[in-house]
């Protein structure tokens, strides 16, 4: 499995240009290992990690994955509840058709099943269906409002998105439930895709990266963890393992971890989330480079929670994706995908996103789950009381502290850039250093082979 030709695009090309690596990724694969078996550690087992440590070990270099938790795949992590696989974190495997993920999945013998997101149920907070009508005309609208600042983003990257919205929204004219309707649809693009609220998201934010050849986003029934677990075959991790600091020479590497130890190593791949690197819970000696640390800075890390609602029989149409009650600010979207065709079982997700994800997970551990419930409630009734619940806290997690980078109006595709860039001995790889997919499983997993060429071709 390696990276599609596809995605070594011209826009790689010149990102790998601008790093001033002068390599060629073709030059690099299949090079001629070290004479003397070079050593890199891997901090982070994520895709990013698992990813960049069987590029180098393919090369020919000695690697040690080290990661901070007991387990491996980090933000993709299914746990069995419910009686069934539940995917925690990352789940899709977005615009399947040339995602290498997909292929992953079929030389795993997964099961997959497609997401029609435009099968949705909306009501208002009085129990009352949207109608076919009035969802036909707002999805066109969203489409066209979508259209269209696709077409500013072009021009102005860095403009702040929301402004730019509330003029597409005004345009639309639409009022009552059909903009009730419509407000829901754009939430689940914002807040809930892009992690963050649209004054925190510049224009730019919303088309960067590049698209396979569409196909459906696929939910994988065994779980992520599966893709991960496939990935990470002949790598072995040291687990339970925090980097603490990371101090480079010109000639080494050194590597201190929580309990005290120090790994020495001829090169560094940091495979952990821009989340970690903004709480600068690990020490750079000598400090990232100022480009790199003001693009740690300005690249946002975005907030996407879910919570799992068990049923005691499933009460939804048979034939709905999404469910959404209607009625709320952008901001507080909240949208319910019921799983049942995927597990079997009477089990939905709700998913939050943005400022409003992070003031629930604030709030306690039972206010987010007591939200969703009740918007769920006062939009279809009585029968939607779950009997059991689930809910995560990616802002909490401390290997984590959020879900996905997104680009905010100051920061642009030369920040991703810098995030990539080789810094001698050193490099970061992970979604956010992703120039093609980030934010995204396989555009992790990319992203960590790419930083291993880099850092090979600067070693060998
Ligand atoms: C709720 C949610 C839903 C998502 N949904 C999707 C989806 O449907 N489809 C999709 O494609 N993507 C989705 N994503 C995004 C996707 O999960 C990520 O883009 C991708 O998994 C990131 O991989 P990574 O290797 O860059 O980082 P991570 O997976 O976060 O891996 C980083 C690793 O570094 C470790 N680490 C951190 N600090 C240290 C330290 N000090 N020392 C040692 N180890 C450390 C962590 O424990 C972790 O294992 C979702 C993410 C979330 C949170």
């Amino acid at each position: 499995m390696d990276i599609p030709n596809k995605l070594l695009s011209r826009r790689e090309a010149l990102a790998l240009a601008a790093a001033g690596t002068g390599a060629l990724v073709a030059g690099c694969a299949g090079s001629a290992p070290a004479a003397r078996r070079k050593r890199v550690i891997v901090i982070g087992a994520g895709l990013a990690g698992l990813g960049a440590a069987a590029t180098l070990r393919a090369q020919g270099f000695d690697v040690t994955v080290v990661e901070a938790r007991k387990r491996i795949g980090g933000r993709v992590n299914t746990v069995e509840r419910f009686g069934t696989s539940v995917d925690l974190g990352a789940a899709w495997i977005h615009d399947s058709r040339g995602n290498p993920l997909t292929a992953v999945a079929k030389a795993a013998g997964l099961t997959t099943v497609p997401t029609d997101y435009d099968r949705v149920e909306l009501r208002s907070a009085g129990q009352k269906p949207v109608s076919e009508a009035i969802m036909e005309k707002t999805m066109v609208a969203r489409d066209r409002i979508i259209d269209s600042l696709y077409r500013q983003a072009d021009n102005r990257p860095r403009s702040n998105l929301a402004p730019a919205l509330a003029r597409e929204i005004r345009k639309q004219g639409l009022t009552g439930t059909s903009a009730e309707a419509l407000n829901w649809l754009l939430g689940v693009e914002f807040p809930l895709d892009l992690g963050a609220s649209p004054p925190q998201l510049s224009l730019g934010g919303l088309n960067e990266g590049a698209e396979y050849d569409g196909g459906p986003d696929l939910l994988i029934k065994e779980g992520a963890s599966q893709l991960v677990n496939k990935i990470a075959e002949g790598t072995k991790v040291d687990m339970g393992v925090e980097v603490t600091s990371i101090k480079t020479s010109r000639s080494k590497v050194e590597v201190r971890t929580r309990a005290g130890k120090t790994i020495t190593a001829d090169g560094c791949v940091v495979a952990v989330p821009l989340g970690v690197l903004k709480a600068s819970t690990i020490r750079f000696d000598p400090p990232l480079p100022s480009a790199t640390r003001r693009a740690v800075a300005r690249v946002g890390f975005g907030l996407l929670d879910k919570v799992f609602l068990s049923y005691d029989s499933a009460w939804w149409p048979a034939d709905a994706n999404q469910l959404g009650t209607i009625g709320e600010p952008l901001a507080n979207t909240v949208s319910v995908f019921p799983l049942s065709r995927l597990t079997g079982t009477p089990l939905a997700v709700g998913l939050t996103g943005g400022p409003y994800a992070a003031r629930l997970e604030k709030a306690g551990p039972a206010a987010m789950t007591a939200a969703v419930a009740a918007r769920l409630k006062s939009g279809f009734g009585s029968g939607a009381a779950p009997s059991a619940t689930l809910q995560t806290n990616w802002r909490r997690e401390p290997f984590t502290r959020g879900s996905y980078s997104y680009l905010t109006p100051q920061s642009g595709y030369s920040d991703r850039v810098a995030l990539g860039k080789l810094n001698g001995r050193l490099i970061l790889a992970g979604e956010h250093t992703s120039i093609e997919r980030p934010a995204t499983m396989d555009g992790a997993w990319l992203a960590g082979k790419t930083a291993a060429r880099r850092l090979a071709a600067a070693l060998t």
